[in-house]
């Protein structure tokens, strides 16, 4: 049995060591060192492409429960981390030269992975193949992708709001309803009076945003504003966009507020809100500091921050089931970031979903999801239950993890028995999955 993995990234080299090891034969292609994407140069694969931490090291954090997870499946991304890790306190960092080093090596050490360099324009659907070629997919190809999902199914770029976890938000100073009262109120409106609004404004119009990508000049970005530049256009440009207050009541006053941010659910189970139409490309600490003047968000945990930059990426949704299987063609999986995950440990999360899932296909076995409880399955079950019309990438956090009932007041130790739980449900998927 033969398959063909298209980017030998994060994901596509946990995908072929896994496949790999089991056996099945590998085609690994990758226009690596011939070519290099914008954002590549290292001649390894797995290279880190930015940061080199892959975050939060404590299982009390989602980005560290997700490591200890794939270290439960014996993750070869995480192998190399844990051993070319460098301090850096409480997250993992990783020397970036050694790591794709280490990764390389292991994946040219396979008897059953051939290497093949070359870039890849078109996908063979005849062909069991996983394409994982990431946020700076090659133009031929992610058009040919777009061809094969459909046109309208493929996105360029992520201009996302920040995401909100719902509990931390002050109902004191919100209220739920939608505009003139049509429909169901399903907008939670967080409103400012003038005062309030002015101190906003001001502080957003001089916030510090992040430098873009020379590869991503802001005319890419047509057609989705960040907040801080329509504000500037002007004093009161928000309070006709983003800010807009007609059609809105206070309950408290009966009357309608000077300004009204709306936010709107991200997931089925309603743990986390978007921020309606602030998109943004504030510094991290500048979103927190700024939206947090918004009275409803000023105790707001931020979930996910506003980004903006190049990011090929599907709408999953749509296109795939749990499994990262395309649904309109079940011998291709689709994984990475260009699957909609986001983030480097992310993209292994779903490599070896990917993987695991193209073995059980292969050998006519059922196909398997991992439990929600997990923060693997958790990216998997957003991936394909998110409302595909608002559709951004989503990273590993605690709002899409779904809720054990626990009844302890301390959060931390509470987030600890949670992920404690997760590992559990991990292990005994491996042993009684056949992992
Ligand atoms: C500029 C930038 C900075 C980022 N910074 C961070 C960060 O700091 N932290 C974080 O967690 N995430 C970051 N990300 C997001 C993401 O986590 C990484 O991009 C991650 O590497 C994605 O893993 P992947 O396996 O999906 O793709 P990649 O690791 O990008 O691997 C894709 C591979 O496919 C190859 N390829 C592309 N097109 C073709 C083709 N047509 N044929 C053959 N091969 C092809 C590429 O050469 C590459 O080796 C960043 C993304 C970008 C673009």
């Amino acid at each position: 049995m033969e398959v063909n993995i298209i980017g030998a990234g994060l994901a596509g080299c946990e995908a072929g060591y896994y496949l790999a090891k089991r056996n099945i034969k590998v085609k690994l292609y990758d226009i690596k060192p011939q070519k290099f994407t914008v954002a590549h140069s290292n001649i390894n694969f797995a290279e880190l492409v930015c940061s080199n931490s892959l975050k939060n090291l404590q299982i009390s954090n989602a980005a560290g429960l997700l490591k200890q997870e794939l270290r439960e499946l014996n993750s070869l991304i995480m192998e190399s981390a844990d051993y070319t890790k460098v301090p850096s306190g409480n997250a993992l960092s990783v020397n970036r030269d050694d790591f794709a080093e280490y990764i390389t090596n292991k994946i040219k050490s396979q008897s059953n992975i051939e290497i093949i360099c070359k870039e890849i324009t078109d996908i063979d659907t005849s062909k069991p193949t996983i394409i994982c070629t990431g946020p700076l997919t090659t133009e031929k190809l992610s058009n040919n992708i777009a061809i094969k999902i459909g046109q309208d199914y493929l996105h360029f770029f992520d201009a996302s709001a920040p995401i909100v976890n719902r509990a931390s938000i002050d109902m004191d100073f919100a209220y739920f309803a939608s505009r003139y009262d049509k429909g169901e109120a399903d907008y939670l409106n967080c409103p400012m009076n003038k005062e309030q609004y002015e101190a906003f404004y001001n502080e957003l119009v001089n916030a510090k945003r992040v430098i873009l990508k020379e590869f991503e000049d802001e005319k890419v970005f047509e057609g989705c504003m960040p907040v801080e530049v329509m504000a500037k256009r002007g004093f009161k440009s928000l309070l006709f966009g983003p800010l807009k207050p007609v059609g809105l009541k206070d309950p408290k006053t009966g009357k309608a507020s000077y300004a009204v941010l709306q936010l709107r659910s991200e997931n089925v189970e309603n743990t986390m809100y978007n921020l309606v139409g602030f998109q943004t490309n504030l510094l991290y600490s500048e979103q927190s500091r700024v939206f947090s003047m918004i009275p409803a968000l000023h105790n707001a945990e931020f979930i996910k921050y506003g980004v903006m930059h190049k990011n090929i990426f599907i709408n999953a949704p749509i296109v795939l089931n749990e499994h990262y299987q395309v649904k309109a063609f079940p011998n291709i999986f689709i994984t990475g970031q260009l699957s909609g995950v986001e983030g480097y440990i992310e993209s292994v999360s779903s490599g070896l979903v990917s993987a695991i899932n193209m073995l059980k296909y292969l050998n006519n076995e059922n196909l398997i999801a991992f439990p929600s409880t997990t923060c693997i399955g958790a990216l998997s079950n957003y991936l394909t239950h998110a409302d595909y019309k608002y559709f951004q990438p989503m990273n590993a956090n605690w709002g899409i993890i779904k809720e054990i009932e626990l009844i302890g007041k301390d959060k931390i130790k509470n987030k600890e028995l949670q992920a404690n739980y997760a590992l559990n449900q991990i292990k005994e998927y491996k042993n009684n999955h056949n992992i």
